[in-house]
């Protein structure tokens, strides 16, 4: 693909220096902008066509290029024709974008940044969308696919860049293409434009202390003081990593991972500054070693938690007494033992197939009362399922191993491992 491809386009379409240059955009031309790309071309072009008429004096194929060159809007192509005998030649409307747009950069960019200041947040970066006309795109394309060029930059992405540009001078504030604070979307139709401010993602450990009897209330209190910390964000969003056993159970060790999303968050402090906010160790209910993460960091949390090697303690009830070389016969069977999790929702089973590490138990009165520590994958359930047996849809499980019933009465996790 040549610059001279250029002259052929022309003489078919007139286009503005900004829809010209954005077909060159990519070969290189040591133009960083579309405007001065297309400028530059057409002059070239006008040039070699002064060469041609210096060397084999003028023809009409000679000045209809000249002519095209004029159509297309390029000023000393119309002087030369001017000049030559008085040929007056009026620009026509550029074919992709009819000059309807690249003239009105100014006016969309304070209609940004005047739809962003008035969010009244804070923010760090912004990103920049556009809404196009079909007919703008589809007449570029059409272009495109005509001449067979590859070096092509759409018009949304030079749009995007120049009002970025513009935008970012106004408000003081860098263009990020990837993690913005907020981000606005303008309809060039109708001038009107959307924002939304982006969440902030932080991940946390969590841990409950206690056994905690209202639980909703103590779970409030680190979320309300996170939604402070964000200058009265909308809401949190915690994404867990797992679930803990119902039932009140207590989640010791270095904590459960989990991630906060933070909903449109008003100010953007340090993640150390909210990690202070939240020292306070009158509350059952911690989060610790803050960090900000990306959004992906939800996915990548929920698909690892099977891989989570996770340590119970469960106290539990037995129907019968339980000796210590029952005890000692669990401890050897459920070593790396695979543990087959059978679920059932309407006519539809799924089976879930788990690892248990390892299994200790000790009996702690009458011979009735047992405690286990158990260590094993993420994803086994614990509470009704490897304990209770879940009425046979768990298997192996300790009360289908003793032959009686187990039932839980308390749960710890110790310790999780990711
Ligand atoms: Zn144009």
């Amino acid at each position: 693909m040549s610059i001279e491809r250029a002259m052929e386009i022309l003489r078919k379409y007139p286009l503005c220096d900004h829809c010209l240059g954005r077909l060159f955009a990519r070969l290189g031309t040591g133009l960083s902008n579309e405007e001065r790309g297309g400028r530059a071309i057409k002059d070239y072009l006008l040039m070699r066509i002064h060469e041609r008429i210096l060397n084999e004096g003028l023809s009409d194929e000679l000045l209809n290029d000249v002519r095209a060159l004029a159509l297309s809007g390029h000023e000393p192509s119309i002087k030369f024709l001017g000049n030559m005998g008085g040929i007056n030649v009026s620009p026509a409307k550029c074919y992709v974008c009819g000059d309807a747009i690249f003239n009105r950069l100014d006016e969309w960019a304070s209609a940004i940044a005047n739809s962003l200041r008035s969010l009244g947040i804070e923010f760090r970066s912004f990103r920049l969308g556009s809404r196009v006309p079909l007919d703008v795109l589809n007449r570029e394309l059409s272009i495109t696919t005509e001449f067979n060029i590859s070096s092509a930059e759409s018009i949304k992405r030079e749009l995007n860049r120049e009002l970025g540009k513009r935008v970012s001078a106004v408000l003081g504030v860098p263009f990020s293409r990837e993690e913005p604070d907020v981000e606005a979307v303008i309809d060039v139709s109708t001038g009107s434009v959307e924002t939304q401010v982006m969440p902030i993602y932080v991940s946390a450990r969590y841990r409950k202390d206690h056994r905690l009897v209202n639980e909703e209330t103590q779970v409030r209190w680190p979320i309300d003081r996170v939604i402070q910390a964000y200058g009265g964000a909308q809401d949190v969003v915690i994404h867990a990593g797992g679930e803990d056993p119902r039932g009140g159970a207590r989640v010791l060790g270095n904590g459960r991972p989990v991630i906060l999303q933070i909903v449109r968050p008003s100010k953007r402090p340090d993640v150390n500054d909210v990690s202070l906010l939240l020292k306070d160790s009158s509350y059952d209910i911690t989060l610790n070693n803050l960090s900000r993460v990306r959004a992906s960091a939800v996915v990548r949390m929920k698909a690892r938690v099977r891989d989570y090697v996770i340590t119970y303690r469960v106290l539990a009830i037995t129907s019968n007494s339980v000796t210590d070389e029952n005890i000692k016969s669990l401890h050897d069977y459920f070593r790396n033992r695979q543990v087959v999790q059978v679920f059932r929702r309407g006519r539809r089973v799924r089976k879930r197939v788990s690892m248990v590490y390892e299994l200790d138990g000790r009996v702690v009165r009458g011979g009735k009362l047992v405690e286990f520590l158990i260590k094993c994958q993420g994803n086994l359930y614990i509470r009704g399922g490897f304990v209770h047996g879940g009425f046979g849809s768990v298997e192996p499980s300790i009360a289908g191993t003793l032959g009686f019933n187990v039932r839980p009465v308390e749960i710890d996790i110790l310790n999780i491992s990711d």
